[in-house]
């Protein structure tokens, strides 16, 4: 009978061809593209590999809609005894393409051992390569116990509601079905990751009056008191984060410390069009918005993050002249960290040092991605991010997933398995 690393090796091919029909079904999102295809593409390709399937849409959620519906697929297949459930979770959504790409974004193109197109690292590759780990671990050991998911969800890339979240909710993450989970996220062949950071975003207005341009001093420039707040990010909160280090082991390094992105500040009358030719007319802006995208770390209480912003806010309100303003909450997302010492952290930990001869990194992301709605709506703290592709092409042109670390990271995922549901060791 074959072994497991040689039934994975010899998919290679299949692994191939796989990634790039993922990639050639344009899954963008927004607005949340094909989603239907693509889980119709997974339903064959498991069914075929003997899992059951379930499509579920996810009705109601942001976005869905009978043009663009959130459709999700769970595959599960029962072993011959019981035991543990191993659960892959791949986001099937890409985001937009963006500028600079020397190749078809949407062509999967293979050169030199790569494989380029939206999507190819974050994350088609990883989905590939757990499902050519599952089916060449069922092909060398059908008498495993317990059951292995897969399941192929949408809109991580705008929060995950239409996905795990609508999931978790449904009771397709508890701990009673579900026990280890595995998200093929790109954080490289050899790196464990346990958790992201927290993510608080809000919106802040500024006001003024309106009065006529060339007599600025009869209004009050609501764009001049955003910039006394930008100000006071500048001198008092950007510091102050710098300053704040984590214990979680964030990559890349600049992320160990509290960050915050102004997204987007807009003030005064709307932007023209492109082809507009008409001129502005003249007026004191009476707003200003920003967009702030303040993510934080697991020892940072939300409270105190929020109460930050706000007391800057409030010391302007008693020391600017006619300084107002609104704070207006637009999301946030809670920390995750799975516990180091937990079974599938050590299993994979394990699986990476048999596979690649070194030692496992633990490490912990920036971002936040679907684990924190494993962790918090379905309970389930034993889930980690780990799979194939390097964390900073995720988002760029030229994307691509390397072939050589798709099949090393199959191995590492088959090798997890025969640990959770065989006798191996
Ligand atoms: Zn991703």
């Amino acid at each position: 009978m074959t072994d497991l690393n040689t039934a994975i090796t010899s998919r290679r091919d299949d692994l191939i061809q796989l990634t790039q029909d993922l990639i050639r079904i344009p899954t963008l999102n927004p607005p949340g593209e094909n989603y239907r295809a693509i889980c119709e593409f997974l339903d064959k390709r498991l069914r075929g590999a003997g899992f059951e399937t379930q499509l579920i849409r996810a009705h109601g959620t942001p976005g869905d809609s009978a043009k663009y519906p959130r459709w999700n697929i769970i595959a599960r297949r029962d072993g011959a005894h019981c035991g543990d459930c191993v659960h892959f979770n791949s986001h099937t959504d890409v985001v937009d393409v963006g500028l600079g790409w020397t190749r078809d974004p949407f062509g999967g193109e293979l050169d030199d051992g790569k494989i380029y197109g939206r999507g190819a690292c974050d994350m088609k590759g990883g989905l590939a390569a757990s499902i050519i780990a599952a089916e060449a671990f069922i092909q060398t050991h059908p008498n495993f116990s317990g059951a292995i998911e897969i399941s192929g969800t949408a809109d991580e890339e705008s929060g995950g509601y239409g996905g795990v979240a609508y999931l978790a909710e449904h009771g397709h993450f508890s701990p009673d079905k579900v026990q280890h989970v595995i998200i093929p996220e790109p954080l490289n062949k050899d790196r464990v990751c346990l958790g992201h950071r927290g993510g608080w975003w809000a919106e802040i207005e500024t006001f003024g009056e309106i009065a006529h341009g060339s007599m600025p001093f009869l209004g009050d420039c609501a764009v001049r008191h955003m910039s006394a707040v930008i100000d006071k990010f500048e001198t008092d909160l950007y510091p102050a984060m710098a300053a704040r280090r984590t214990d979680m082991p964030v990559v890349p390094e600049g992320a160990r410390s509290s960050t915050m992105n102004i997204n987007s500040i807009h003030g005064g009358q709307a932007e023209q069009l492109a082809d507009s030719t008409a001129l502005p007319s003249h007026c004191v802006p009476d707003s200003c918005r920003i967009v702030i995208d303040r993510r934080f770390l697991v020892e940072e209480p939300l409270e105190d993050v929020k109460r930050e912003v706000e007391g800057l806010l409030e010391d302007l309100k008693s020391d600017r002249p006619k300084f107002n303003y609104a704070l207006r909450d637009l999301n946030h997302v809670l920390p995750s960290m799975t516990d180091k010492q937990a079974p599938v952290v050590q299993t994979v930990a394990k699986a990476i040092e048999n596979v690649l001869g070194k030692p496992a990194q633990f490490v912990a992301s920036p971002g936040t991605y679907d684990q924190k709605h494993i962790d918090r709506i379905g309970k389930l703290k034993n889930c980690i991010a780990y799979g194939p592709g390097i964390l900073e092409l995720a988002h760029k042109p030229d994307e691509w997933i390397g072939v050589d670390d798709m099949i090393d990271s199959a191995k590492v995922m088959g090798k997890a398995l025969q640990t959770l549901l065989t006798d191996t060791p």
